[in-house]
């Protein structure tokens, strides 16, 4: 019996995966993903669930980041309102704050103007007279509250949503399958897999590697063995209190190292998020530690009086994912968080590797991707636009 052939193998299922399967569906290629264990198994079950254009990476100057993440946001809310909703979001400023008022709001305007000005980009200060109904936020010293929106989603929802989309579009998903190895020949790609106690091999034109913070052990299992880039696993925490939070969400500023928290409701909890922890070990075992978990109370209970003196015992949950950042300088939190794409060669590349990303920019991401490995597949007539398919929850 002869190999199997198809255009595109992905490995992972998490959102790039899932993303990259849409978009190569769309343009009509035959596409067959690969995932050892369960859709949005990995990173993408364990983000902070917020689509957004990412405040932050203002400070670090990454305005094309923050603008493209604003402009999938707009969309999204378009494509798939059942799974991605604006909320109000509260920048609480006190006496010790370090950002400072005019600061934040040069950063809001900004972010507005990044967001084309488009409706939900909006924000204002909150009369003093409103600060008493934020759940119970601490007003001994607070100068101003600034209130803006950006966007939530059920992270693994999504992911299955997309992937949903890519199979009505025609791709195949295997799962669980565990990709085990491949060979780069001359114009395509031989991938092995083990799926249902079997060995499997595949013959594909390119093989997409989305396998998030496993990127590099699967293409430790590639001969000849392709370039890589040296990056960090870095751990970020949250967890789950009891208790709700009315408002919306809310931008604090940690005491202990003045990085950003946030803390939003989440299925009648309250979600507190997140830590940046340097990562070793499996990324499959990643999970938060004890400090993480204080550090996060901490800083909650900091801002909302109600849970000074809260324990751990309090916490009713906890997850950690990883993030994937090139290894540099600096730290963890200033250092660039565009998405890499990595190929084996220039020119018709036959292995591509994601590299970090963000939830929030994964249609643009995979239609990069697709972009990037056009010289090496065939025409096809394409069966949709990413930008126009809707996205809708399961039934
Ligand atoms: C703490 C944290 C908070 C974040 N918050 C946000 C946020 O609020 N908004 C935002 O836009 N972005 C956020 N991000 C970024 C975003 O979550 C990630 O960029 C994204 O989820 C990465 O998805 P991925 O598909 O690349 O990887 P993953 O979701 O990790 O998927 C990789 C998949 O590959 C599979 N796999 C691995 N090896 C194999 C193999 N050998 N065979 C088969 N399958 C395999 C795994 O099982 C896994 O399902 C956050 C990231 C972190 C870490």
């Amino acid at each position: 019996m002869g190999m199997n052939n198809t255009d595109i193998i992905v490995i992972g299922a998490g959102i790039h995966g899932a993303g990259v399967a849409q978009a190569a569906a769309a343009a009509g290629h035959e596409v067959l993903v690969l995932e050892q264990r369960a859709l949005a198994f990995g990173t993408s079950s364990r983000s902070s669930k917020l689509i957004h254009g990412g405040l932050r990476y203002l400070e670090s100057r990454q305005f094309a980041l923050v603008r493209e993440c604003l402009r999938e946001r707009a969309l999204l809310l378009r494509l798939a309102p059942e799974l991605v909703r604006l909320q109000p979001f509260h920048i609480p400023v006190y006496r010790d704050t370090r950002r400072r008022p005019w600061q934040l709001r040069a950063g809001l305007a900004l972010y507005a103007l990044l967001g084309g000005l488009a409706p939900g980009t909006r924000f204002r200060t909150l009369p003093r007279r409103q600060w008493e109904a934020l759940d119970g936020l601490d007003t001994g010293g607070l100068q101003q509250v600034f209130q803006y929106h950006d966007a939530q989603t059920d992270d693994a929802a999504l992911t299955r949503a997309v992937m949903r989309s890519a199979q009505a579009l025609g791709a195949r998903l295997e799962l669980p399958a565990v990709f085990t190895g491949a060979e780069l020949a001359p114009g395509e790609v031989i991938v092995h897999y083990r799926c249902a106690e079997r060995e499997h091999s595949c013959r594909a034109r390119v093989l997409v590697n989305a396998a998030g913070p496993w990127a590099n052990q699967v293409l430790a299992r590639i001969t000849p063995p392709p370039p890589t880039l040296a990056v960090d696993l870095v751990q970020g925490s949250h967890i789950l209190l009891d208790g709700r939070l009315e408002r919306g969400f809310y931008y604090l500023e940690a005491p202990r190292d003045r990085r950003a928290v946030f803390a939003m409701p989440w299925h009648d909890r309250i979600l507190v998020g997140t830590t940046e922890v340097p990562y070793e070990g499996d990324p499959a075992a990643v999970a938060p530690t004890p400090e993480e978990m204080d550090y996060l109370l901490g800083t909650f209970a900091h801002y909302f009086p109600a849970w000074r003196g809260a324990g751990r015992e309090r916490i009713r949950d906890a997850f950690a994912g990883l993030r994937v950042l090139p290894t540099a300088a600096g730290s963890a939190f200033d250092r660039p968080r565009e998405t890499i794409l990595h190929t084996d060669r220039a020119r018709r590349p036959r292995l591509l590797t994601v590299y970090g990303g963000k939830l929030t920019a994964y249609r643009a991401t995979a239609e990069k991707v697709m972009k990037r490995l056009a010289a090496s597949l065939p025409a096809r007539r394409p069966r949709g636009d990413t930008r126009k398919l809707p996205l809708t929850p399961a039934t």
